[in-house]
């Protein structure tokens, strides 16, 4: 259960961001750290999930939402192309445990890894 999260907050509107995609069940906006010239996370409403394991499991439909969202940003802000990127468990990096893709997208000169 992912409710305690920073992300859960920017969900329920208590920490404040520029909302860049908003559909019935996803919201995306700018990472606050951004690792290339177009850094957006997009996140599910729901609370219910830490990984893109249960994500995927539980609500296909919305993971694929995700991706469609991904898709149209980088389109909007970049020339359609980008790079999706689940950390899912913290040996991996995740530190927000409510399920995120990273889009990156630009010109990406060097691989980076979020
Ligand atoms: P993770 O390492 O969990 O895959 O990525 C979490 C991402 O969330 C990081 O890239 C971090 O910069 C971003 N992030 C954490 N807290 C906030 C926040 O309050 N606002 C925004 N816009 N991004 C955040």
């Amino acid at each position: 259960m992912a409710a305690d999260t920073v992300f859960g907050k920017i969900v329920s509107g208590e920490i404040p961001v520029e909302l860049l995609a908003e559909t019935d069940r996803v919201i995306a906006f700018p990472d606050m750290n951004p690792q290339a010239p177009v850094h957006i996370l997009v996140i599910p409403k729901s609370t219910a999930y830490d990984t893109v394991v249960e994500l995927a499991a539980a609500e296909p439909d919305t993971l694929a939402e995700m991706v469609a969202v991904a898709q149209q940003l980088a389109a909007e802000h970049a020339n359609g192309e980008f790079r999706l990127i689940f950390n899912s468990g913290a040996t991996v990096g995740q530190t927000v445990f409510h399920v995120h893709a990273h889009v990156l997208a630009g010109n990406l000169e060097e691989r980076s890894l979020v």
